[in-house]
């Protein structure tokens, strides 16, 4: 089977597409899209495709699960940037630590002050994305907007490398408005990174400002 012809490479190609074309209609250079591919409970030969085909940015948001799976591509693809897209644990701050490049979950101080001894423990250093609840949800992770300022305080003082805000917005509800407050709250902050947007909205998010964005169904099927 060429490559032209195998499925995980056309559906890369697929969503890289719609991101470049949702970029240019923002006036926006597609090159400042990170994609990551959230490969979570999908087992390593389903992920093996998507790296022979290029692709090297992959979510997962659990830590044994990444333990899991990820060491055995990794020794093959040295070059993969993996991110922690799910909630952490204060007490797997170290394992996280150890294993991911990129953090995207960081939502309040105890988990900060967890993180910063992991790093300064293991001389590593993640970029990090403080969650933000933006749509205020009861159940959901993220810090609470009024308390954004601190918690940035807290990470910046912590020594965490903050690169930017991430949200997951309420689902089944037009999703443009939370991205643009995100997008509001990361200029109001200072900070250039925004993780938002997923399979249903990735585009919206393009166009509203998202420098990454974590898309696992519309690359891997259905979960
Ligand atoms: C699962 C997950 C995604 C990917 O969602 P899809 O709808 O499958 O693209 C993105 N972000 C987070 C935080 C997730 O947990």
């Amino acid at each position: 089977m060429s490559d032209a012809e195998d499925p995980a490479a056309i559906r890369l190609a697929a969503v890289r597409d719609s991101l470049d074309r949702a970029a240019r209609s923002a006036d926006r250079d597609p090159a400042g899209i990170c994609l990551v591919a959230v490969s979570k409970t999908w087992p390593a030969e389903a992920i093996e495709p998507l790296l022979v085909a290029g692709q090297r940015h992959f979510g997962e948001n659990r830590v044994a699960e990444a333990e899991a799976k990820w060491p055995g591509l990794r020794a093959r693809y040295p070059d993969t940037v993996l991110h922690l897209v799910g909630q952490l644990q204060s007490n797997k701050a170290a394992e996280a630590v150890a294993l991911f490049d990129v953090i995207h979950s960081v939502d309040r101080p105890s988990l900060v002050t967890a993180l910063g001894k992991a790093m300064a423990a293991a001389g590593r250093w993640p970029s990090c994305y403080l969650q933000v609840n933006i749509g205020e949800e009861a159940q959901k992770g993220g810090c609470a907007i009024a308390d954004l300022p601190a918690l940035l305080a807290a990470a910046t003082a912590a020594g965490l490398p903050v690169a930017g805000l991430m949200c997951v917005p309420p689902a089944d509800i037009e999703p443009a408005p939370f991205f643009a407050l995100l997008a509001r709250l990361a200029r109001d902050q200072g900070l250039a990174g925004l993780s938002m947007g997923m399979s249903g909205d990735c585009e919206t998010a393009v166009m509203l400002g998202a420098t990454v964005v974590r898309v696992g169904t519309a690359l891997f099927g259905a979960r």
